[in-house]
């Protein structure tokens, strides 16, 4: 009921602007409403200095208690792979060799390049559509002609863009999701989907490192007394290796399978929700220009960086009416 007195007042307050009339079609997808406009009003200028939002406010973090567990989860796994491919595998199974500390270094960079990635994935803006820009100014800004449609979140009054959608947990409309993600505490979205296509291929990578690495030292060890290449007792190292190859195993197998579906979702331009809506879109561009547009660059070594810069700050300007 509030949700209609308020269409109502929108569009009363619509009505009575000048040379502006709507209808609205009340037509809900989810938690939306489609408001087409039936009479042409002019084409006013699009007044950039109405929309004023804060630049510096950069920050972006999701207070969910489900995503902040495992978010701290995730680190904690990272540090303990760390913990045992170093101090219990290559350390004490091949001490002063230079293919352990060859091998505890890669294994460092890519553990930590997964870390930073999940950082970047966690703490960037996926692309959220200011709450509450629904407003007769908004629209009018929009330069609407007859027939076009305006589609309004009634959870967030916003105005939600194509390819928008709203997260419940976010508890805001976000430009192009994909999914809401516990893992990196946030949805996958616009802007952050290149940080979370590097967590999950290098979460895969270190997966597959860190079992190879303790099958190889299983097969060294087993020929020698376990005292000779371990540190504890055999008993705890061996519960150490069962843990790190099961942890390998789940969470290798579950990033693969992510890695491969958000690949997917680039290439073909196509979010996993359009996906599981089976909206047929007209995809536009290459594949190479799908890449380059969610990577932030032309194929190169950035696209393997999650220190590029946000793509956040640098699409944004494309979006001045909905910027946050
Ligand atoms: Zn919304
Ligand atoms: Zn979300």
């Amino acid at each position: 009921m509030t949700e209609l007195v308020q269409v109502k007042d929108i569009l009363e307050r619509l009505k009575t602007g000048e040379n502006y009339e709507t209808s609205s079609s009340a037509e809900s997808g989810e938690n939306s409403e489609i408001i087409s406009v039936t009479t042409t009003q002019p084409n006013t200028t699009k007044n950039m200095a109405q929309f004023h939002f804060c630049r510096c406010k950069a920050e972006w973090f999701v207070r969910d208690g489900l995503g902040m567990t495992c978010s701290g989860l995730t680190y904690c796994l990272i540090l303990f792979a760390e913990f045992v491919v170093i101090g219990v595998i290559l350390l004490p199974g091949f001490p002063l060799s230079a293919w352990s500390y060859v091998h505890a270094i890669l294994f460092s960079c890519l553990a930590f390049l997964a870390a930073c990635s999940h950082l970047r994935a966690m703490t960037t803006n996926p692309g959220t559509i200011p709450k509450g820009n629904f407003t007769d100014e908004n629209v009018k800004g929009l330069g609407l002609q007859a027939g076009d449609v305006v589609v309004r979140c009634t959870r967030c009054e916003c105005i939600k863009t194509d390819r928008a959608h709203h997260c419940s947990t976010c508890q805001r409309c976000i430009r192009k999701m994909d999914h809401h993600c516990p893992w990196i505490n946030n949805c996958v979205g616009e802007f952050n989907q290149k940080f979370f296509v590097l967590f999950t291929f290098y979460i895969m990578a270190i997966s597959a490192y860190a079992m190879v690495l303790a099958i190889h030292y299983i097969f060294q060890c087993s020929d020698k007394d376990w005292k000779e290449c371990a540190y504890f007792s055999p008993p705890t190292t061996i519960i150490f290796l069962v843990f790190l190859i099961f942890e390998g195993l789940l969470f290798g197998l579950f990033t693969l399978i992510m890695f491969c579906t958000q690949m997917n979702s680039v290439i073909n331009d196509e979010t996993g929700i359009e996906h599981l809506k089976k909206e047929n879109r007209e995809k536009s561009g290459t594949w190479r220009d799908r890449m380059k547009d969610t990577f932030g660059s032309d194929m190169g070594i950035s696209w393997f960086s999650p220190f590029s810069s946000n793509l956040y700050h640098r699409k944004r300007n494309d979006y001045s009416y909905f910027d946050v």
